[in-house]
């Protein structure tokens, strides 16, 4: 069943969003070689809760930190380490959640380390472009899967694979609420979108193959390939309006 929010409600996710914009704002100036994604997974997990919120991820179905840290060809759900040192050339996918006022926010961001190679750039760019091709259909109006047929089609015209088994979703006083929403599918199809509903669209873009497998760690999803995969998201709520990003400052 799909939650639809009130314009108060809608409000009170800004709250969570701008915490976890935040946290996002202040991890990203701390990404650099040397760094070790347990250093990062702190940071963020000071600023959710100095905001008087509470870290989403940790706990969640037992996943152990504030942070899901994804490097280079981990696709989603990496495990924040002391062991994992950010070097020059890799890039890392920063997803962050935050709970406050009983409202959730959720979105991920993925930036390069030092000096990266072209195509990881460009992995980068497109990825997050994908998710401005879906935002296009964030409307009162239009079918949910016209997000996510935008989103693939703009993915796959670069020659990038669109990940299939992990998907965005409703997100309200739970994390993940209906509907589901690919990354991929015909357009047309699906709930129309109607004012006060909010929804994660999070493309996950691989430069190779779009399968991917989970490590043993039973968290870490990694491309089958190995090689580079981005991830952008944002909180997104559809109004008569423009859509509002809700995890952005
Ligand atoms: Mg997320
Ligand atoms: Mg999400």
């Amino acid at each position: 069943m799909i939650i639809i929010k009130s314009d108060k409600e809608i409000n009170l996710m800004r709250e969570a969003g701008k915490i976890v914009a935040y946290a996002h704002q202040v991890v990203r100036e701390n990404i650099r070689p040397g760094i070790s994604t347990a250093e990062l997974d702190k940071i963020a997990e000071d600023i959710i809760r100095k905001h008087g919120a509470i870290p989403a991820f940790k706990g969640y179905g037992g996943f152990p930190a504030t942070i899901c840290s994804s490097v280079n060809d981990q696709v989603v759900h990496g495990i924040p380490s002391r062991d994992v040192i950010l070097k020059d050339g890799d890039i890392i996918s920063v997803d962050i959640g935050a709970l406050k006022d009983g409202f959730y926010g959720d979105s991920a961001k993925t930036h390069p380390v030092g000096k990266v190679s072209d195509e990881a750039t460009k992995l980068i760019e497109v990825t997050r472009d994908s998710f401005y091709e879906g935002l296009k259909f964030c409307k009162v109006g239009y079918r949910l899967s016209d997000i996510s047929n935008a989103i693939q089609k703009y993915a796959e015209a670069n020659n990038f694979g669109v990940v299939r088994d992990y998907v965005g979703h409703g997100i309200g006083t739970q994390m993940h609420e209906d509907p589901q929403i690919p990354n991929y599918g015909p357009p047309g199809k699906g709930p129309r979108l109607v004012k006060g509903m909010v929804i994660a669209v999070e493309p996950m873009i691989n430069l190779g193959t779009h399968e991917v497998e989970t490590l043993n760690d039973g968290w870490t999803v990694v491309t089958l390939d190995r090689k580079l995969s981005a991830h952008y998201e944002h909180t997104i709520a559809i109004t008569e309006e423009e859509p509002i990003l809700l995890t952005k400052l």
